[in-house]
């Protein structure tokens, strides 16, 4: 290899450009982040467990009919979403007092950042610029990293299915591009569900916290978990109680990764070459000034 110092000085440019290159996809990703996104506020404290939306869930979303409608015998046991149930509400003991219990709405969390959207290979989901994280079933490989990637457990795949696929709340994605709000908040009787922008509904969580100091719980769950959600809790029942995860911190688990990724190419890949450059320009350099020595030793 022919290693002038303007080669080497190229290669060193060559290097910085790539770490260059890396910042678009950084900056793509939290411009997609700051967008004031649609977003639902949650106050548990007006929830009465009537689970109207989960059949309007059901209904919008052409999904079989909610289990058990009208029984009570549906909260015995906490459920999960699935493939036909794209929300659930369960109901959790508030404290020792009999009948003292909290009902609790859950779907996916629409997260700023999206864990799936990252470990999706094929960018079957996506994050769109208008909020709601999508799935383009026509591009889903089945590999089911989004399952895994995801910290509140939300993608399922439908296994029995002859054509299984994954399956989320949609946040009602072209309800949305409608001008209409999500089915399940529009059917919400209490008001526990309301539907608008993030940072508006984050102002009104707020004012709710500090007009009834000693009844809330004084955080905004989603606010920042995980980086940030567009679905926001808040509560009289300290979050764990309810089943939420509370060991969640205010990264993202893609920007933890992108930032972790970020230095593995200059350090796995242009650095040994770096330094390849750098023995055989100075060895090159040590040999010529050998070979001047000789030379002025014959003379
Ligand atoms: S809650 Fe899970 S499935 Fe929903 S956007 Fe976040 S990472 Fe994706
Ligand atoms: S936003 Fe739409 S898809 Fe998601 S839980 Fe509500 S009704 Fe179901
Ligand atoms: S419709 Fe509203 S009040 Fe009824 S279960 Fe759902 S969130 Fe609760």
């Amino acid at each position: 290899m022919d290693l002038s110092r303007r080669t080497f000085i190229k290669f060193a440019g060559a290097a910085g450009a790539a770490g260059l290159a890396a910042k678009p996809a950084r900056a793509e990703a939290s411009a997609l982040r700051t967008v004031n996104t649609p977003a639902v506020l949650v106050d548990t404290t007006r929830c009465v467990g009537c689970r109207g939306c989960e059949a309007a869930c059901g209904e919008s979303n052409l999904l079989p009919p909610p289990a058990q409608p009208g029984s009570d015998a549906v909260f015995s046991t906490p459920r999960r979403t699935d493939p036909s149930t794209y929300t659930v509400v369960n109901r959790a003991a508030a404290s020792s007092k009999e009948g003292d219990v909290r009902y609790v709405k859950r779907q996916c969390m629409h997260c700023l950042d999206p864990a799936c959207a990252s470990a999706c290979l094929a960018k079957a989901l996506e994050k769109t610029a208008a909020g709601p994280v999508v799935y383009h079933k026509e591009r889903c490989l089945g590999c089911r990293y989004c399952m895994v990637a995801c910290q509140f457990d939300v993608p399922k795949f439908d296994f029995d299915s002859p054509a299984p696929y994954i399956h989320k709340c949609t946040f009602c994605a072209e309800r949305q591009a409608q001008g209409l709000q999500p089915a399940c908040a529009s059917v919400c009787p209490t008001g526990a569900l309301q539907f608008g922008h993030r940072e508006e509904l984050l102002e009104e969580a707020r004012t709710r916290i500090y007009q009834n100091a000693g009844k809330y719980v004084h955080q905004v769950y989603g606010e920042f978990e995980a980086g940030g959600t567009s679905w926001l809790y808040i509560t009289d029942v300290p979050f764990d109680k309810l089943g939420f995860r509370t060991d969640l911190g205010p990264t993202s688990p893609p920007e933890l990764t992108r930032t972790a990724l970020a230095a593995v190419p200059f350090v796995l890949t242009l650095w040994p070459p770096l330094l390849m450059g750098l023995y055989t320009f100075s060895k090159r350099r040590a040999e010529a000034s050998k070979s001047g020595e000789k030379e002025a030793h014959h003379d």
